[in-house]
């Protein structure tokens, strides 16, 4: 009995002592993964949060919101300086009709983001260009930059795309769910076999503007012709690896190479499905710094970024919203990556392309 109680004893001792080495470990982790964040630049490339604003008109993004994974306060909490907004158009009808009310709904979607920028001027400020991205850091400000999420909204009529530019895009989202006039995507049936006709009209003409063609949502071949007609690098806005996850809207280790060969980027969503199995788990932060891992273990450090999806079906363990992405730099630092490996995930490599493809703008 007595020597019983004495092996427990010394478990108990031992569990406790290992609990505390862990969370100080872990408490040490967080404290340089704050101050890393204080010191580098960190983007979002991909969030729908414009969604929630036609949905829930209340919506104030300079408050707490419990609605939303992403506002200006969870920003500032979570250390993040900069947001992509999704312009998002579910895909409708293909015809005349169809494609006027997804213009104006995108239309309408740019006026609303407009709005609720402006409500915060002194805080938040609509960027189009990387320098000014990293002026808003020095100016202590966030910024938000724009992307569309499904070309639909070009209809068939390429001087749509120079009216976005104006209002400000960065990058446009080929597809959605379904086939548009554009190309073909990953979870609908194969009809112009990739990019049609139109579609490598559209891929030129994005070039010719530098905005940035993005391949998230399209089908394996899209990917292939865009990268065939692009004349400057493409980038995967939210998208996970098929390696780690077998889901067609995932990235094939070939597709991972031939993008970053073409000097674009993979920008890793949260969205638990494409993370992980929903059979083998619940998706945590290590799973999904398992894609970011093998991102780079097949093109590099140079090749991967972040684009959450919250607000647009991303949230995992360990990160629910936007004020916890902190965990993920902790993620990082546990597996060894340097400030200088984290910075690139955060924010380098994705600037360094969309400087890019403004630079072979005409
Ligand atoms: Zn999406």
């Amino acid at each position: 009995m007595h020597r019983y109680f004495t092996a427990s004893f010394l478990l108990i001792f031992l569990i406790n002592t290992s609990i505390r080495a862990q969370s100080g470990r872990d408490n040490e982790l967080f404290r340089r993964a704050d101050s890393l964040h204080a010191k580098i630049l960190t983007i979002d490339t991909h969030t729908d949060t414009p969604m929630q604003f036609f949905s829930n008109k209340s919506i104030d993004l300079g408050k707490w919101n419990p609605n939303t994974r992403v506002d200006f306060v969870k920003m500032q909490e979570g250390g993040l300086d900069a947001v992509f907004f999704a312009v998002f158009l579910e895909q409708g009808s293909r015809d005349n009709a169809g494609n006027i009310i997804a213009k104006n709904k995108a239309l309408a979607i740019f006026k609303s983001i407009g709005d609720h920028i402006s409500k915060y001027a002194d805080w938040v400020k609509l960027v189009t260009v990387p320098s000014d991205v990293y002026l808003a850091k020095r100016q202590g400000k966030k910024a938000v930059l724009l992307g569309i999420e499904n070309g639909y909204c070009i209809g068939n009529n390429l001087s749509n795309i120079h009216k976005f530019k104006q209002l400000g895009v960065a990058y446009i989202t080929l597809s959605h769910t379904k086939n548009n006039d554009i190309c073909d995507s990953s979870n609908d049936k194969p009809e112009h076999n990739g990019l049609s006709e139109f579609g490598i009209k559209v891929v030129r003409e994005m070039n010719r503007l530098g905005i940035i063609v993005d391949v998230s949502h399209t089908s394996d071949k899209t990917i292939y012709d865009v990268v065939r007609y692009s004349k400057a690098p493409i980038i995967a806005s939210h998208s996970c690896t098929r390696a780690l996850t077998n889901n067609r809207r995932n990235l094939t280790d070939a597709m991972i190479r031939l993008i970053a060969k073409n000097g674009g980027v993979i920008q890793v969503c949260m969205v638990p499905h494409f993370v992980k199995s929903p059979l083998s788990g619940k998706a945590t932060v290590a799973d999904f710094v398992d894609h970011i891992d093998h991102v780079v273990s097949v093109a590099g450090i140079d090749y991967v970024g972040i684009g959450s999806d919250f607000d647009g079906g991303a949230g995992i363990t360990g990160c629910k919203n936007v004020a916890e992405i902190k965990n993920i730099t902790v993620e990082l630092l546990r597996r060894g990556y340097s400030p200088k490996d984290i910075e690139k995930i955060w924010s380098s490599n994705f600037l360094r392309v969309m400087a890019e493809v403004q630079n072979l703008a005409e």
